[in-house]
């Protein structure tokens, strides 16, 4: 079992970025009160969140890659509110769980935001953005129209778009029904990534490009990395799907790798294609669907769903030009530029594993595909468990289910592969 992903090639979005010096000088010690393993953007909002709670706290966050170069630097920058699967709450959850869940992660949301405004992070957010929810088939566009409904149930009166609006906002006549998705800001991942990174409290040491590969013990634990021995009193583990190369949530997460590409920077004439509106995106109704972004002079899109192997990059390029060029047909002159894949953790349930592991060990992993806010504050949240510190927002958490027992391979394999090829193919054109 691999201990840390290793991706065919560099995120696009951390391409555009200066270069950056990554943090990878040795501590002068090996003793720390606490270590982070993983420094996405649950383990960053743990590092952080200890280092303001607990005066003199010492913490050491390892990370296997580089800042920017994990799945939180190349994923799609959509921070969205959904409160997520409904099977993931427990029967003490059941009473407004909608609620409940978007209160946790509109409080990951309103995190991130004054960590960008009271650190000047420049990561190009855009509050309130033009972020439609949209279906390309009849069936997915009824979906659609429940999922309204339901929205309107929770309070939330979103706008429905047209055929004709869709095509006036994107340029394509792809879509035939669309409503405003439940994302409150767009922003450049990478930027973010690294602009929280480079902000950290004094107290938190940041050590990249080292891999953990286990720990033992409770207090101290002791925890083996391709750069030596660290020792800690509590150790926090949120290296996602990784974790389970160190014993944690085995049977619980599955690697799902999707992918993402950008247009070259376009000219005028190919810009006026892609509708009236400077910056706008399209998520999918459909969850084996595309995502769409007009970001400055280059569209993303990211789609494609692969069970724990990486696709090479020729073939993720030619599967995402082929649904551009479905989208986009009078957009034939480039090839995609910057094609990259990235790793997230599925599970059965849509429920993490969250909490104290045993006495000195805490996680948080199991963050599938919308993960930036919620990985914040679930990070945030660990943090203040260990602290013994109460609120309304971590009982609501704790009270959520847990992520669902997954059987062994070969048959989760085999159930995993089967149920992505099944629903693939009843998506159809929405793919
Ligand atoms: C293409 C794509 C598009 C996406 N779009 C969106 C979106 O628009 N909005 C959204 O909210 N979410 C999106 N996501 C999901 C989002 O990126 C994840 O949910 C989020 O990154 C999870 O954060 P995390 O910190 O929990 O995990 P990660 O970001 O995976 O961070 C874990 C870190 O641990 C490190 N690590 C792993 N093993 C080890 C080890 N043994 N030792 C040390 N370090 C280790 C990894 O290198 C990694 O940096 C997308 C994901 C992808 C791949």
């Amino acid at each position: 079992m691999k201990h840390a992903p290793a991706y065919n090639s560099r995120s696009g979005w951390n391409a555009f970025l200066p270069t950056r010096q990554p943090k990878t000088d040795l501590p002068s010690g090996r003793r720390f009160r606490t270590i982070v393993v993983g420094a996405g953007f649950t383990g960053l909002a743990i590092a952080r969140r200890l280092a303001e709670l607990a005066l003199k706290e010492e913490v050491l966050l390892i990370e296997a890659s580089t800042i920017g170069e994990g799945a939180s630097g190349r994923n799609s920058g959509y921070l969205l509110i959904n409160p997520g699967e409904p099977s993931a709450n427990a029967a003490g959850f059941r009473e407004n769980w909608a609620g409940r869940q978007m209160g946790l992660v509109g409080e990951g949301f309103e995190l991130l935001r004054s960590l960008v405004r009271s650190n000047g992070i420049d990561c190009n957010w855009n509050d309130n953005p033009l972020a439609i929810t949209a279906a390309a088939t009849p069936g997915v566009e009824k979906t659609a129209r429940e999922t309204r409904v339901t929205y309107m149930g929770w309070g939330l009166d979103t706008q429905e778009y047209d055929r004709q609006d869709l095509r006036r906002i994107t340029g394509t006549d792809y879509y035939r029904y669309g409503l405003q998705s439940l994302t409150k800001a767009l922003i450049q991942p990478a930027a973010l990534h690294r602009g929280l990174a480079d902000t950290l409290p004094a107290a938190v040491t940041l050590l990249e490009n080292t891999t953990v590969r286990g720990f033992s013990g409770n207090s101290p634990v002791d925890v083996a990395t391709d750069r030596g021995e660290f020792r800690c009193d509590r150790l926090f583990v949120a290296n996602n799907l990784h974790a389970r190369s160190l014993g944690i949530a085995r049977n619980r997460m599955v690697g799902i790798y999707t992918y993402g590409a950008f247009t070259p920077e376009l000219g005028d004439d190919d810009l006026q294609k892609l509708g009236e509106e400077p910056d706008w995106g399209i998520l999918p109704a459909h969850r084996m669907g595309t995502t769409l972004r007009k970001t400055g002079r280059r569209l993303l899109i990211r789609s494609g769903d692969s069970y724990e192997s990486e696709l090479s990059t020729d073939d993720a390029r030619r599967m995402l030009t082929t649904l551009y060029r479905n989208r986009f047909p009078l957009m034939r002159s480039h090839e995609l530029e910057y094609t990259w894949g990235g790793l997230t953790a599925v599970t059965h349930n849509g429920g993490f594993y969250f909490g104290q592991v045993r006495p000195g060990i805490y996680a948080s992993v199991g963050c599938g595909g919308a993960g930036v806010v919620r990985g914040t504050v679930q990070g945030k949240l660990l943090a203040e468990l260990a602290c013994g510190i109460d609120s309304r927002l971590l009982s609501d958490r704790l009270a959520m289910k847990a992520a669902n027992w997954l059987p062994p391979e070969p048959f989760r394999g085999i159930g995993a592969r089967l149920q992505i090829a099944l629903e693939q193919r009843q998506a159809g054109q929405e793919r």
